[in-house]
């Protein structure tokens, strides 16, 4: 049993079950205990991998987006550049690298990153070659135009799950049995916030809310609307979350979500349709991550890399674009929504 494991054990002993998005907080972001506050979790060695440790061409195609938005809306100066969730610092390094050329754009910006572990903090500190301001949470981020990205921010979310009853909903809760913890449900409750989804689920159906995915949309697209900007939002869910999506990766392999508390990631399917309602600004329609790469000239990006590489790097390379954009690999799985300034046009990669 984990540590963390005989910690939440003890609180459920004391103060009754926990709900899902607890247990998720807990897990994640425990001062001392947490899968994020304790580790660098990416890469080969790690528990998984994500697109821009797969590939640099990830990181500068999105930074040339980005940098194609700004110079559309009149190249505003000063603007914040922010991230959220940036793990390594990987993907920021590489939208910096591929942005160096477009006149004005790094005179203008200031970096910003959202970010909860002190361990990942020392990382992006020694991987992003610029001045960088870090946040706790959004709230903070200056009040001007806003070019931001967010991969794989919006999964990590703590998120509450609710199954349907009759007309009410059980609450999915964490409890203790014979000394473990266990899923449990709680009594059937009326919850106004889901009485939209009365149309959409029947009887023990599961849908989940992220509370936290909400007021970070309705703080960026307040600041998109106020100020322009862009933001590319970028995880695996769909444009409506149906059912039980939360899922623990441990060493690059599926485990049970209470199995190894604090050791394993724990994330769950990202609502697109939430994120975009809550958003006062407007949002391009949901695309999916080869669709969106393929239109900002991943190919081409690819092929005149490859011109340098050979035997076993060219190999790779070949693999991390198929892995980046194929349908069967994170092609269709990862979506992109673009969030952009009402009356304004979505920044490029996007449909209008
Ligand atoms: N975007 C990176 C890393 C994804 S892992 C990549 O694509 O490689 C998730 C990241 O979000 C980590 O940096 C983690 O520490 C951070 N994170 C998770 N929950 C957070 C929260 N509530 N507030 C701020 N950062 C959080």
């Amino acid at each position: 049993m984990t540590t963390l494991a005989k910690h939440l054990l003890a609180r459920i002993e004391a103060h009754g079950p926990m709900t899902v998005a607890d247990f998720m907080a807990e897990s994640l972001l425990h001062p001392t205990l947490g899968y994020y506050t304790t580790r660098d979790p990416l890469g080969a060695e790690g528990d998984f991998t994500t697109a821009p440790e797969i590939s640099q061409m990830f990181g500068e195609l999105i930074g040339l987006s980005l940098a194609q938005a700004w110079l559309d809306q009149g190249a505003p100066s000063p603007c914040t550049l922010a991230e959220l969730g940036p793990g390594r610092g990987t993907l920021m390094a590489d939208i910096l690298r591929a942005t160096r050329a477009v006149p004005g754009f790094h005179d203008a910006i200031h970096v910003h990153l959202v970010e909860a572990s002190p361990t990942l903090r020392e990382m992006q500190r020694a991987t992003i070659n610029t001045d960088v301001t870090w946040h706790n949470s959004i709230d903070t981020l200056p009040e001007q135009p806003l070019y931001l990205i967010a991969n794989e921010f919006f999964d990590a979310l703590p998120i509450r799950q609710f199954q349907r009853g009759g007309e009410g909903w059980h609450e999915r809760l964490i409890a203790m049995r014979e000394g473990a913890l266990t899923f449990a449900f709680g009594p059937e409750l009326p919850q106004p916030h889901l009485e939209h989804r009365l149309t959409d689920t029947v009887k023990d159906m599961i849908v989940e809310t992220c509370a936290p995915a909400i007021t970070t949309a309705a703080q960026i697209g307040g600041r998109i609307r106020d100020h322009g900007g862009a933001a590319l939002l970028i995880d695996y869910g769909d444009w409506r979350s149906k059912g039980d999506t939360l899922q623990a990766l441990k060493s690059h392999a599926f485990v049970a979500p209470l199995a190894a508390p604090g050791e394993s990631d724990l994330t769950a399917h990202v609502d697109f349709e939430a994120i975009a309602q809550a958003a006062p600004c407007a949002h391009a329609p949901l695309t999916p991550q080869g669709v969106f790469l393929e239109q900002l000239g991943i190919t081409p990006r690819a092929q005149a890399l490859a011109n340098r590489l050979e035997g076993p790097a060219l190999n790779s390379h070949i693999a991390a674009h198929r892995r980046l954009t194929h349908p069967e690999e994170m092609g269709n799985l990862f979506k992109v929504l673009a969030l952009f300034p009402p009356n304004g046009t979505p920044p490029p990669g996007c449909p209008t």
